[in-house]
Parts: C-alpha cells; structure tokens; sequence
C-alpha cells in the first residue's frame, strides 16, 4: 500500500482542524485507497473532467485516511493528518489498501421480496421428497407452533403421474399448517392442519375448475390442483407486524452486506407501512430507506395520508417518504410495454399503458404537487414519451414540480426524439444494467434492428445530458453491486455473454457506472449536500470494495467506453469483488 499510495499524484487535502462535537464515537480509516468522487461529472462521451484524478488512462485515489465523528465525515486525505485531528478514544481501522467510495445506493428495489423468498422454503429443482419434507421439520422447529409454514418450487408438472402426499408431513409437523406451493402454480401439497384450515374435509366437493386429489379409497392426499388451490392460500394468514418487520429487516441487512447505504424501495403498500414506521421508531433500520408509495387504486388509503402530511422534511432521518412510485406501461418480455409501432415480433400489437394500466394521472399529479418525487415506470417508446408529456404538461401548472427531480423507472426504450426531452424536463432514467445483458437475447426480436438502437442506450442518454441512476429491481435480478458494475461497464451477463457485448457502444465507463451508483441517485434525491461524494462535512456513509472499481484492464476486451484502460484487474474480475465493509451515518452495518 505504502509503494502504491507514494505514487499517487492528486491529493486533496482539507483545512486541518478539529471542530467535531466532543462525546461522539470516532473513527479513522487508514492505508485505504479512497476515490471522493468530488470532481466534476465526465462528458457526455464519457471523458474524465478536467479535475479528476485520472492521468494517461490511470485513476489515483485522492485520499488515503478518512476521520469520521458521530455521524459525519470530519476529513479526507493523509493518514498522518487524519489521525493527528481524532481524538484519544479514536477507533483506528487498517484497511490495508481496500478501496472507498461514497456509500453506493439501490435507487429501485423490491426490500420486502428479499425477506419473503427467504421465508420461504425454496423447494427449487429438489427431486427427493424426503429432501422436502426434512426442510420442513427443520424450519418448524424454529417457527412458533400455529405458524404457518410456507414453500414454493416443486414441480407439480414433472411430479403429475406421481404426486406427492400428506402423511409423512401429517407425522412429522403435526403443529404447523404447511403449504408447498408448486413451481408452475397450479398446485399445492400440504398437511391436513393446512387444509382443514382451508375448509376442507373428506366428504368435500371439488370446488368449480379444480381438484382435491383423492387416493384409491377416496381419501384426501393433500394436494390440491388448480383453482382449488385458491381456498388454501386464501387461507394463509396475513403476516403479523412482526413478521413484516422481520422481513424487512432481512432485506435491508442484506442490502448493507451487499454494500448499500441507502435503498430505495419502489412500489410500498399500506401492509409494510407499519412495520417500516415501527423499525424507524425503535431505531432498528440498519441503512438509510427511501420509500417510493405504491400509486395505485387499492394503495389509496396510503397514498391520502401522505397527500395530507406531506413528504419528510427531516433530511436525515433513516425512514424518508419523499417518493412515489407510478405505473405507466407493461413489460418488454410480456410485450406489455407501449410501443409507437407494432412489436417486431407481434403485429398488430403494441402493449397496453396508460389508464388502463391503472395510471391514475390525477392522483401522481396530486401528489407532485404536494412536494412527492415521482418514479414512473414506463418500459416502451410510447410509455416513456407519454410519460414525458405528462411531466410537461404537469410542469406548466405545477412549475416548481421540476426541481423535484421526477424519474422514470426502467425507461428501457426510448424514442430518438424524446432523448433529449428528459434533460429539458429534468427527468432522471432509472435503469438496470442486469436488465440490459439478461433481456439481450430476446429484446431485438421484440423491437427489430432500428428501434433496438434507442432500447438501453446509456451513452446516448449520457450525451443528451441525462442523469442516470443505476439499481437492479431486485428480486427480479442479482443486487450485487459488482454485477451491476460489470454489466454497465461491459454490456455482457454474468456469464460473459454476448462475448463481444451487446451494442458495446453503449456501455458506460467506470466512473459513469460509479457515479450512477453514488452520486447520480443522491443528487436526483436532492441530498448531495449531504452525501454522495465523500468529503468534509458530509455524511460518515462509505462502502469499501476489496478491488478497485475504476482501473478496469479492457485491453483485450470490450467495454469501458473511452476510458478503456490498460491497467487494473479484468472486467470478469470485477464479478469477484467483495464488500469489505459498509458504513452508514459514522456506524459500521457491515464487515466482512
Ligand atoms: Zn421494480
């Protein structure tokens, strides 16, 4: 590190004394390779700016200690100076040459989905029943009695001509209601807590277009085929305040081990409402959560309490709910997403959107105007520009609205035309680069060879001014920051395919990538003030990385648009990168 750091060429270094509130907790990084990102956005083709510390094709870190107090970032820059302003009691961490960067954000998740799969027995490609039923009696001896337990994955296609039965759970789970629902959702196979709770007995009928399966004697097997498997999960109880929370708890802590500081959750409802106030109330949020309400006809409840109370004020407070999140158009996959023309690969079909989609334009603009930053989900060429309309159209009576800094989620397919109008609306695209590379080898049947050239197209957005801001839509896909990193910088899954990339020309740089992750979301948040650089006075929010996300080696490769380096680890390295640690308001939430 000593050799490594002695090279370094841009070293900013802050004014030098101590003004922090004595009694707060202290903590100093030492020997870590620390990129502030405090200089000025690269170009629209993706060139450094004049002030960053990137010379001949190298990035250098601009520090190498940062001294934090209480919840704060007191300075950034040499291990001597840092360490000479802490304290007495100051913990000192080594981070023996780790990189730092601002406290990377998930700007479109799903953090409830996280905890429910893992509530979830997942029964995925398990072919020994025995195997099952073992996951089952394991998991009920940590679920209070009377809890239901709940599984999802066997393949009750591939187990049509042998289905399972109930006595060995009817054994050996005598306390818990358990339902196991089937891959392709048209079964289910319980024990008889579960279906007697459903209403079911012996003597009953089979309800209209489903099956009790019976065996030879006429008796009932638990398992249960098509609509009769309604009754059963109708049956399921909501979860308590205390499962919610345990949920989402798992979900958030799994966001501050895979590096986050800060998530955005588009799309709440009134069920997980409570339990994210309850976890705000007892201090028990691990990272910062952005709630984005869940615009929609049976979120109303919701959505009218918030028009009444208005966003958060409180800019640091973990439970911010300042955000709302719309629905405009399907998806490209479903051909649900609105297209100007027909589908390449289905004429005389261009998607569904807008009202009858449940777009509600009266209630998004209600809310606008009651102080909300809206997320729009809009996928097609067609969505996306009647999304911009109606941001334009809002703007012309609402024209303080514009400096809310609206989004559109996903925004996967642009119009060439329109590229220009999200920077003159002020309009943020919130994208996915996993959604790029897995949806490549389908997207240009659905699209054709034109109209794919304006469908995930970073570097035209970036040369039309458009500020990008990156996430992965979990669970939908991999949240793994370094996944994320790869595919934006290289336009290639996980899996290295397409081997050349698909459209290269749009990948984005390192930097670009870094900043979509960091500074880009905290600036359409309106919080760069506080944080997304990391620099004196700003919140102590860090993600350290055990590689260095900047100096890419494509050389031999593709990808990294016009910073394409020769130095560094490979792309595919980057898929083996590690969260060393992630810091949140001055705390350590994670370490690996
Ligand atoms: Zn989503």
């Amino acid at each position: 590190m000593t050799t490594r750091f002695a090279l370094i060429v841009f070293i900013f270094i802050l004014a030098a004394c101590n003004n922090a509130p004595v009694g707060e907790a202290e903590l100093v990084l030492t020997n870590g390779f620390v990129y502030s990102l405090s200089w000025g956005d690269p170009a629209g083709d993706g060139m450094p700016a004049i002030d960053a510390p990137f010379e001949d094709g190298i990035w250098y870190p601009d520090g190498e200690a940062i001294y934090i107090s209480g919840d704060r970032i007191m300075y950034v820059g040499t291990n001597e100076d840092a360490l000479a302003q802490a304290r007495e009691n100051v913990q000192v961490i080594d981070l023996h040459g780790a990189t730092v960067i601002p406290g990377a954000i998930e700007s479109h998740g799903h953090v409830h989905e996280l905890g429910e799969h893992h509530e979830q027995l997942d029964l995925l490609d398990i072919n020994d029943r025995s195997e099952i039923i073992d996951m089952v009696v394991e998991r009920a001896a940590s679920v209070p009695a009377g809890e239901w337990i709940i599984g999802w994955g066997w393949d009750e296609g591939a187990w049509a001509n042998d289905l399972p039965n109930w006595d060995a759970l009817n054994e050996r789970v005598p306390d818990h209601p358990v339902v196991l629902k089937g891959r392709r959702g048209f079964g289910a196979w319980a024990n008889k807590r579960a279906i007697l709770a459903a209403g079911f007995a012996n003597d009953s009928d089979n309800p209209d277009g489903g099956e009790l399966v019976r065996d030879s004697n006429g008796d009932l097997t638990g398992v249960l085929l098509n609509n009769a498997v309604d009754a059963l999960y109708d049956a399921i109880p909501e979860q308590t305040l205390d499962q919610r929370k345990r949920i989402l708890l798992f979900g958030l802590d799994e966001m501050a081990a895979s590096g986050y500081v800060a998530a955005h959750h588009a799309g709440v409802r009134s069920d997980y409402m409570p339990a994210y106030d309850a976890l705000a109330g007892s201090g028990e949020l691990p990272i910062r959560t952005h709630l984005m309400l869940a615009v929609v006809a049976d979120n109303r409840d919701l959505t009218d309490i918030y028009l009444a109370s208005g966003p958060t004020t409180d800019l640091s407070a973990f439970l911010q709910v300042r955000g709302i999140k719309a629905y405009y158009d399907g998806s490209l996959g479903s051909r649900g997403a609105q297209l100007l023309a027909d589908y390449a690969d289905m004429p005389g079909s261009r998607g569904v959107s807008g009202s009858e989609y449940g777009f509600d334009t009266q209630v998004v603009e209600d809310l606008i105007a009651a102080g909300f930053q809206a997320g729009v989900h809009a996928i097609g060429d067609a969505g996306n520009r009647a999304v911009l309309d109606f941001y334009e159209d809002l703007y012309s009576r609402h024209p303080e609205a514009r400096a809310l800094n609206h989004r559109i989620e996903h925004a996967q397919v642009v119009h060439p035309d329109d590229f220009k109008r999200f920077a003159e609306l002020n309009v943020a695209a919130s994208m996915e680069p996993g959604h790029a590379v897995e949806d490549s080898p389908w997207a240009e049947d659905r699209l054709g060879a034109e109209r794919v050239k304006g469908a995930y197209a970073w570097r035209t957005m970036r040369e039309n001014g458009i500020t990008v801001i990156f996430n992965s839509d979990y669970s939908g896909t991999d949240h793994s920051l370094f996944y994320g990193l790869f595919a934006a910088m290289t336009r290639k899954s996980a899996g290295g395919q397409p081997p050349g990339g698909w459209y290269p020309e749009q990948a984005m740089t390192p930097e670009e990538a870094l900043r979509a992750y960091t500074v880009w979301p905290a600036s359409v948040s309106g919080i760069l003030e506080q944080t997304g650089t990391i620099e004196a006075g700003k919140w102590a929010d860090l993600t350290i990385l055990s590689i260095d996300p900047l100096n890419i080696d494509f050389s031999g490769d593709i990808g990294g648009g016009v910073v394409g380096g020769g130095i560094g680890i490979s792309p595919s390295e980057l898929l083996e990168g590690e969260i060393v640690m992630t810091i949140v308001a001055g705390k350590i939430v994670y370490q690996r």
